[in-house]
């Protein structure tokens, strides 16, 4: 089985704390882009070897800028030039404020099934100070309007750890993101990186952003309140109701099929051998160019061998509740645990747990994540 992952690079204003490779839309661009997008799709479909196609998503910048007439002409060639499974998932994300019912119903009707909203914030102020060109009404309106198309796969995204973001800020944050009773979420601290507006505020003094000790009680009130509230914590960043999680990313963390990226600043990855990643570099205007002339934009990124691959597996296992398990180390990668990584796991102590052969670390272990798998890197 395989993933298909679009990448829309187009947003009609940048966010101040973002440093994802997006341009301003340009009705122009935008115009040329989606068949560039086709012809890709079909100079990779030999690649696919005849595999099933289980999940498809189109990410960006923002994909609701795209007309959903060039939605439904892709998924048509990818019904045309792949095997595209009956139940796949196909996921769009949707800025709040860039559709109204009829785009959403047209999305519906092209065979979009879930939706992924850049909320983002449940408040107001908050948004402002992000640069957001919606307010809470606004996800309101279009949580309803999606529903109303018939849309009931429906994911949520929020920042939290905001500028001057009080413990009680935050949990009424999440009981009005707990209202809107949808079965996916994602939630991410707010990190302030270099090169963006916040990063410049910040260090003019202008952004009180929140301090370690915050953040990290801020994980812990979001892990709660959620999982109080039904939902599984299933990956660090990503909360879900029982039969909900997004099987699209979760094949990026299995690291066991294939996925191929398409567009300007998509990447792929070769589940071939010990795995490849491969990329279309940021940078449309050379995507475009290289398109125009019959060409392949995608650059190797990396090329893993065994030890390599199994780093990548701890890592985007270890993210996930899941895990890994011994089952598969041995089968996968010849090793187990316990005697490759000794000095890792007395490092990790009761943070890394073992139950029924699975390892995975505890809340405490996802908190100290970046340092503790440092040790199996
Ligand atoms: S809409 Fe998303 S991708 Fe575009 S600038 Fe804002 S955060 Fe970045």
């Amino acid at each position: 089985m395989i993933s298909l992952y679009f990448h829309i690079p187009f947003c009609t204003q940048k966010c101040p704390y973002c440093d994802f490779y997006s341009l301003p839309v340009e009705d122009q661009l935008l115009g040329g882009y989606p068949d560039q997008l086709r012809r890709e799709l079909e100079l990779r479909s030999g690649e696919a070897g005849g595999e099933i196609v289980e999940s498809v998503y189109f990410g960006g910048g923002t994909p609701s800028l795209l007309p959903p007439t060039a939605v439904a002409m892709l998924l048509n060639t990818v019904r045309e030039d792949y095997r595209l499974a009956a139940d796949a998932e196909i996921t769009l994300e949707v800025n709040p404020g860039t559709v109204d019912i009829g785009t959403l119903a047209d999305l519906y009707s092209a065979g979009v099934n879930r939706l992924s909203i850049g909320a983002q914030s449940f408040d107001d102020l908050q948004l402002r100070t992000l640069g957001r060109s919606h307010d809470v009404a606004r996800i309101g309106a279009t949580i309803a309007a999606a529903r109303r198309v018939g849309f009931d796969a429906l994911s949520l995204d929020l920042i939290y750890a905001l500028p001057g973001q009080s413990p009680e800020d935050l949990r009424q944050e999440l009981a009005a993101l707990l209202a809107f009773n949808v079965d996916h979420l994602s939630c991410y601290a707010l990190t302030v990186e270099p090169g963006t507006p916040f990063a410049a505020r910040q260090q003019a003094g202008e952004l009180e952003s929140a301090d370690d000790e915050s953040a990290r009680d801020a994980f812990v009130t979001v892990h709660e309140m959620l999982c109080a509230a039904g939902y599984i914590h299933y990956e660090i960043s990503n909360f879900a109701r029982p039969g909900h999680a997004c099987r699209h990313n979760q094949r990026y963390w299995q690291r066991t099929e294939s996925y191929f990226g398409f567009g300007a600043g998509a990447h792929s990855f070769d589940a071939r051998g010990w795995g490849r990643r491969l990329a279309n570099p940021d940078d449309l205007a050379g995507y475009l160019t290289t398109m125009r002339a019959g060409g392949d934009p995608r650059v190797n990124v990396e090329v893993f061998d065994r030890a390599g691959a199994l780093a990548e597996r701890l890592y985007l296992g270890l993210r996930t509740r899941s895990g890994v398990t011994d089952v598969e180390l041995r089968e996968r990668f010849g090793v187990a645990l316990a005697t490759t990584f000794p000095r890792a796991l007395t490092k990790c102590g009761a943070r890394l747990q073992k139950n029924n052969g699975v390892w995975s670390f505890d809340l405490d272990g996802w908190l100290l994540f970046n340092h503790l798998i440092s040790e199996f890197l």
